[in-house]
């Protein structure tokens, strides 16, 4: 979508490693008002599927989930990076590789806050090799909640995650995806 492309050709910083730095607005420093169109573009696109929670992963994702559950009148449930105790099984685990700091982590999420009758829109800022989101996926499959829809800020589609859900049958939206970047030029996919 044009208001993010146009605010990653602004404000991003590519960084050696495939990394675009956005922290001025996107998940360091936060432009409430950009995340309040990410939240309303995915409404748009995902509010006739019944969706009962929304589900990132922390820290991130958080802020994106916010101003989208304030559109779809649902609750947030983030999964957890810092170590919980899984004590009498209350807790969905999932390994996740961290693309940015190159470590796993556990996340976990609390049984009470997701079940079999959940309707789940996935959101996060960024899609890469798409290890998050697929932690969140298999959160989901645990949990036995049905997946209505992924919602992403940002997709770097020269890396595999964003193709491969779409393969496997994902209804992806990515309101950005960058399939070249370098320190002089971006360059989006055209259908994003
Ligand atoms: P994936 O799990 O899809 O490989 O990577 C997605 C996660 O890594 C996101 O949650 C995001 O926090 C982080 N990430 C991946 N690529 C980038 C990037 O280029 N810039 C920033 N700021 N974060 C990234």
């Amino acid at each position: 979508m044009k208001f993010m492309e146009d605010r990653i050709l602004k404000d991003g910083q590519v960084r050696p490693g495939n990394i675009l730095k956005v922290d001025s607005f996107l998940n360091h420093q936060l432009d409430v008002k950009l995340l309040n169109e990410v939240g309303k573009a995915f409404y748009e696109r995902f509010k006739d599927k019944g969706v009962t929670k929304i589900l990132t992963v922390e820290a991130s994702g958080i802020a994106i989930a916010c101003m989208t559950a304030n559109y779809f009148g649902t609750p947030v449930v983030f999964a957890k990076k810092s170590k919980s105790r899984n004590l009498d099984g209350d807790l969905y685990t999932s390994v996740v590789h961290s693309f940015t700091y190159g470590i796993d982590n556990t996340v976990t999420l609390s049984k009470k806050f997701l079940g079999a009758d959940d309707k789940v829109l996935i959101v996060d800022d960024f899609l890469a090799n798409g290890k998050a989101v697929n932690g969140l996926l298999d959160i989901c499959r645990q949990a036995g909640a049905e997946v209505v829809g992924i919602g992403i800020a940002i997709e770097k589609g020269f890396q595999r995650g964003g193709d491969d859900l779409r393969e496997r049958g994902y209804d992806l939206l990515s309101l950005a995806v960058v399939d070249e970047m370098s320190d002089t030029r971006i360059v989006f996919r055209k259908e994003a």
